[in-house]
C-alpha cells in the first residue's frame, strides 16, 4: 500500500501545511490532541528514527524547533511536548518518520507526564545498566 505522508507531501492528499522547506514539510494532525498539534515529516520517505541516516533526522529536528517556535508565536502556546513513536510496539501507526509537535497551553487538559509519572516502576537500574554497557 502506498505511503499516506508520501501522497500528502507531493500535495495528493489534502492537508494543512504550516511550514515546508527543502527536505521537510510540517503539516497539523487530522487527529489533534490540542489546537496546533503538528507533524513534522522528511520529505524522503523513511520509516522511524532507526532506519535514518543522521542528515534525515537533524533536518527534522531543526524543523521541528522552527514550528515548535511558530505555534508559541501564533497560537500563544507556552510549551510544547515532542513525541516519537518508533516501531508499531511504540503505537506507530504511519510507518513514514514524523514527530509530533504538541503545543501545550496553561491548564489545558493533557496529561500525557502526569500519565507516565503515574505508572512509574521499581526496578534495578544496576542489572539495566549492566546489560547495556556490558
Ligand atoms: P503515529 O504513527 O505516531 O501513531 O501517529 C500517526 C498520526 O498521523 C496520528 O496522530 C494521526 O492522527 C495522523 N494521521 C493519520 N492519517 C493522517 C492524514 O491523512 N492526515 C493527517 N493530517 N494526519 C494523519
Ligand atoms: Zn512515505
Amino acid at each position: 500500500m502506498e505511503c499516506i505522508f508520501c501522497k500528502i507531501i507531493r500535495g495528493e492528499i489534502k492537508s494543512y501545511k504550516i511550514y515546508e522547506d527543502e527536505h521537510v514539510v510540517a503539516f497539523l494532525d487530522i487527529n489533534p490532541i490540542n489546537p496546533g498539534h503538528t507533524l513534522v515529516v522528511p520529505k524522503k520517505h523513511v520509516e522511524n528514527i532507526l532506519d535514518a541516516d543522521p542528515e534525515t533526522i537533524s533536518h527534522v529536528f531543526i524543523a521541528v524547533q522552527k514550528v515548535a517556535k511558530l505555534l508559541m508565536e501564533k497560537l500563544g502556546a507556552k510549551g510544547v511536548n515532542i513525541i516519537h513513536n518508533a516501531g508499531r510496539e511504540a503505537n506507530q501507526e504511519i510507518m513514514h518518520l514524523h514527530v509530533h509537535v504538541i503545543p501545550r497551553y496553561s491548564k489545558d487538559d493533557i496529561k500525557l507526564v502526569d500519565w507516565w509519572r503515574s505508572v512509574v516502576k521499581k526496578m534495578d537500574l544496576e542489572e539495566i545498566y549492566r546489560k547495556i554497557i556490558g
